[in-house]
This record gives C-alpha cells, structure tokens and sequence, in this order.
C-alpha cells in the first residue's frame, strides 16, 4: 500500500489545528514540507515533548510524507529557545543519514509563530498569497504529531490517542496520551482538580481556545489542550463577551487608534488584513457587507484583541462577525495582488511571546507540563464521526459488535473529504448515532 493509502486508513488529521484530512495534502506535489514545532499557544507543551521523545518516528514520518510528495527539502521549525530539543533533531537527523534532505531551524519566540502561513514565511522567506494556502507557493506544512502519526501509519497503527497538556491555575500541569473518546472531566481529574467546576476551561490555547459552555465533552483526535483558570480571570472574562456585547463595546469606543493593523501578523505578511477598518465600518454602520470583505484575511489568532488593542476592543469578534454576514451571502474576498512582500516595519513589531504571556496574565502559569504515563480505564467512550474538517464518518459497526482498540468504526464516505474513525479501547458497542458511537470499554472475548 502507498502511503498516501496508509495514512488515510489510518485516520490521520492534522493534529494541530482544524483538523484537515492529511492524506488530502500528500495529493499534491510541492518544493517543500515544513514541519510546524512552533507550538506558539502559551502553556501548551504537547510538540516540543513529542520531538524529544520520539525523533526518530517524527523524522521518519515528515520524511516520508516529503518523499511522496517529491518536496526537494524539508524543514523542521522550532523555537530556537528550545534548545536541547534542536540540538537532539540535528543529532537523529545526521544519524538518520537525512542531513542532505532535511534541517531544523530556529524560530523567533514570537506570536503567532505557527500561524502556517507565518511559519512559511519564516522558514522559506516566501509569503502565501491572500485567501491562500501553504501550497500556493511550495509548501506543504504539518505538524510533530502529525508526522508521528505517519510513521505509525507505516507501521500499520491507526489513531486513537492524543496527546493534550492540561495546564493553567492549577495543583498539577501535565501532558499525557489520552484515549479519543475519554470524557474531558476523565483527562482533568488526572491534574489535582477537586471540582472543575469551580474553574473556566480553554479548549485549546489561551489565544485561539474558546471558552468551553460545559466540560462534558469527549476528547477527539484534535484536541491539544485544556487550560483551566478561575472564572474571575481576565482571560476568561474577555472570552466571554460574547458577539453581541463585543459589537456594542466596540462601536462605542474605538478610537481608530490602528494598533490592531499595526501588529497583525497578517497584516504584516503584506496582506490587506486591516482590522481597525471593519472596526470603523462597525462603528459608523457603514451598512454594505461586501465593502468588508478583508475581514476574511483574519486567521483569528487573537493578537488584537488580546494584545494590541489599547482599550481591550474586540477587533476579532468583529471580523468574526463579518466573516458570518460575507459567508451567509456568498461573498469570498478577492484578491487584487498576486505577489507579496512583507511590511518594511514587520521586523519591529512581531510580538514576543513573553510579554504576551504577561499581558494575558499567565506567567504565573507558565511552567512546565511534563509527559506523564497515565493508564486511561473509562467505563465507557464516545468516539465522535466527525472530528475533521469535511464530511462525517459513517459507522460499519452495529450495537452488541464486540470491537477491538485500533479497529475501524466509521469510513469515510464514497467521494468525499473526511477520515476513518477507530476504536481507541476493545469493548461492546453500546449507542450508534450519526454522529458519534458509544463503547463501553471491556475485555475483547
Ligand atoms: S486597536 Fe482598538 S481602539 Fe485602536 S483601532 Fe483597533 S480596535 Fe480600535
Ligand atoms: S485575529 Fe486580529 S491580529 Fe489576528 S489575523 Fe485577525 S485581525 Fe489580525
């Protein structure tokens, strides 16, 4: 079997973010894969754990999928203020025999750092057109658990696990292999946390994490990360505008002062990505959606409105906002360029990650969350069909089915973008809906 073939057998996502079917990028060719190890969301501390602990898997997983995709080079990505982790990737590479083909280089400790397209300018000096992708100029981009699960496709094994660090204002930040499918209080309950309740969770990075409306969710193959911190905490209380308040409060009080264009970090790509415009058209009702159309140049990272906005706006939300309206008629942004060059000012105005951290006050947070070994025996899982962008999986197993961790549950459907879903434990299949199938986990007679 190709790999191509391997990896969507296995039900591979990338594993950093909206969780786009990875076979569907090794269809293409490109001059380069980049390996995303920025890992540039505060206190999470899933990729650079992973790159230690298991290079070699990871190089041969990004080599692998360079080969198929006849990339010249391939470039590893990591914040150069991780320097055992760089120094031990050189090591496995030239052991490897692979120094001709691939490098690590170092990245500035910035935010957004992993944004892709930041990432590609990075590391190849080459920028993503508007409303583009990675592969527009070369690149195909994944991420180190991504390229682990890769390897582990080779060898046959599908995914069922993740790896998720639960950190923030608690007794005992951790990063731990978790079964898909474990209830989220299960993967907490491991942290010290008496009552979770008690405390508003992150799903996902502090920066582009939403706050979750309750913990009774289960664990899919995206998920990265909790960050728990009291209700009362600036972050949780800025997150929880929602867009109704976050419309009012800014039309009233922006002062067109443009610090949220000045450090957008796509703005800053040379993009048109300028947010203190949509504020302006928010404030003035400046009524035609269509005029609004750079709103779609957002990639949400947050550093306006959790960082560059001198009055706490919410330049975000508000091309959120705006994306909605543009998305509900139709409307996609048309570029007007095809070549790009970043701003002269770029350079002076990447945000450090440092201070980010302070002023979202987590530095008292910001500590380590070692990979810890934890055995996971739930009662029971739930396994969600869709836990990817595209079409839901759909079931091949019936209620009363004796099924085994590893084997497949849901396909993907005839013709469509999607990914296999598998049992992550052996036990009985107990509910079987259209979007998710319940296991309770027992021995496989
Ligand atoms: S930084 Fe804040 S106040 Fe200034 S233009 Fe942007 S949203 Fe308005
Ligand atoms: S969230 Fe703000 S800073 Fe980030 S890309 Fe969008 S407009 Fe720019």
């Amino acid at each position: 079997m190709d790999l191509l073939n391997e990896v969507k057998d296995a039900g591979i996502i990338g594993a950093g973010g909206a969780g786009f079917p990875t076979h569907a990028k090794l269809t293409s060719k490109a001059e380069y894969i980049l390996l995303n190890g920025a890992e540039c969301e505060p206190l999470l501390r899933v990729d650079r754990q992973l790159m230690a602990q298991f290079p070699d898997e990871i190089i041969r997983g990004m080599e692998a999928a360079g080969r198929y995709i006849e990339a010249h080079k391939a470039i590893i990505g990591i914040k150069g203020k991780h320097k055992e982790v760089i120094v031990l990737m050189r090591a496995r590479i030239a052991a490897l025999g692979l120094a001709n083909y691939m490098e690590v280089m170092e990245l500035r400790d910035i935010y957004p750092a992993g944004d892709e397209q930041v990432l590609v300018h990075e590391l190849t000096h080459r920028i993503v057109p508007e409303a583009s992708i990675p592969l527009k100029v070369g690149c195909v981009v994944i991420n180190a658990e991504t390229a682990l699960n890769i390897s582990q496709a080779m060898a046959g094994t599908p995914v069922t696990e993740t790896y998720i660090t639960v950190a923030g204002d608690i007794p005992r930040r951790l990063t731990m292999k978790v079964p898909v499918g474990v209830s989220i209080r299960d993967v907490i309950g491991q942290c010290g946390v008496e009552n979770v309740d008690d405390y508003a969770v992150i799903d996902g990075g502090p920066m582009m994490g939403a706050v979750m409306n309750n913990v009774d969710g289960y664990v899919t193959k995206k998920s990265k990360g909790y960050v728990l911190l009291k209700k009362e905490h600036f972050l949780i209380r800025k997150k929880s505008v929602n867009i109704d308040q976050a419309r009012v409060i800014s039309r009233t009080a922006c002062e067109q002062c443009r610090m949220c264009t000045d450090l957008c970090p796509r703005y800053l790509l040379g993009h048109n990505m300028q947010p203190h415009k949509v504020m302006r058209a928010l404030s003035y009702n400046l009524g035609d959606v269509k005029e609004q159309q750079i709103a779609q140049l957002c990639c949400e990272c947050g550093a306006c409105e959790l960082f560059s906005c001198p009055v706490n706006l919410h330049p975000k939300s508000v091309n959120i906002l705006y994306k909605q309206k543009l998305a509900e008629q139709g409307i996609r942004y048309q570029p007007t360029q095809l070549e790009f060059t970043p701003r002269s000012a770029r350079e002076y105005r990447l945000i450090p990650s440092k201070r980010l951290i302070a002023k979202i006050g987590l530095t008292a947070f910001d500590k380590p969350a070692p990979l810890t070994q934890i055995e996971f025996r739930p009662e029971y899982i739930r396994i969600a069909l869709r836990q990817h962008i595209g079409a839901p999986a759909i079931p091949v197993v019936t209620v009363g089915e004796q099924v085994k961790a590893g084997q497949l549950i849901g396909k993907i459907p005839d013709n469509s973008l999607g990914a296999a879903v598998h049992a992550s434990l052996d036990g009985t299949v107990i509910e079987n809906t259209q979007d998710f199938i319940v296991i309770k986990v027992g021995s496989y007679v």
